[in-house]
């Protein structure tokens, strides 16, 4: 397993595409990640949510990041398709959810961002000083690069992160578990299918439905 998803400078020249997961090739300056997004720094999050290719009905993480180099700072854009292993907040259920991740954002030097961190500590003007060159960054997330590499683990997975959602619905009138017994309230499984809803013989539920 590669230690990191990275890229050396020379190879960007002034635009690059990196595609993962997919055959159909943007014109170009082209570069084909082999073995997508898995790295010893992104395996912990991929296993968390299922997207590696041991788990069952994986489907492919796919995508591209463009990469553009515009004087000391390289600005990357790009989409991400995966389909994370959710479990819903209210029956508990476990589901697939096709998301996408939009990625914008900027690395610049890490001699940048000690600059930046010697501002804050000058005195009273530092504080402007630092939001003029934060805005000149147009308000996009900013990664740091050392050397001539660029690491995009980090931003990948704050970007997949981004776009899981915080209290994942298995659909989106979900009816959750019993209150008193615990059953799933839902008359259909996660495919559609109907099923029978149990409630436990003590709960005061049980003749109503059954
Ligand atoms: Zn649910
Ligand atoms: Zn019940």
């Amino acid at each position: 397993m590669k230690k990191n998803i990275s890229l050396s400078i020379p190879k960007i020249g002034n635009e690059v595409t990196v595609i993962f997961g997919k055959n159909d090739k943007p014109l170009g300056n082209v570069l084909y990640l082999e073995d997508g997004l898995v790295s010893e720094s992104t395996i912990g999050f991929l296993t968390e949510f299922s997207l590696t290719p041991n788990f069952q009905e994986y489907k492919s993480i796919t995508g591209f990041l463009k990469i553009v180099k515009e004087h000391m700072l390289f600005r990357i854009s790009g989409e991400i398709e995966f389909e994370p292993l959710l479990e819903c907040v209210r029956s508990l259920t476990e589901f697939r959810s096709k998301l996408s991740a939009q990625i914008n954002c900027f690395y610049t030097p890490q001699s940048a961002q000690e600059k930046s961190i010697s501002n804050t500590f000058k005195g009273s003007n530092s504080k402007n000083e630092q939001d003029e060159w934060e805005i000149g960054l147009e308000d996009l997330e900013t990664y740091y690069y050392n050397g001539n590499i660029l690491i995009f683990d980090e931003m990948i997975i704050d970007s997949l992160y981004c776009a899981i959602p915080e209290l994942p619905l298995c659909r989106e009138n979900c009816l959750g578990l019993c209150s008193e017994c615990g059953e799933e309230l839902n008359l259909t499984d996660i495919n559609g299918k109907l099923r029978t809803v149990n409630h436990k013989k003590n709960c005061s539920n049980f003749n109503k439905l059954n």
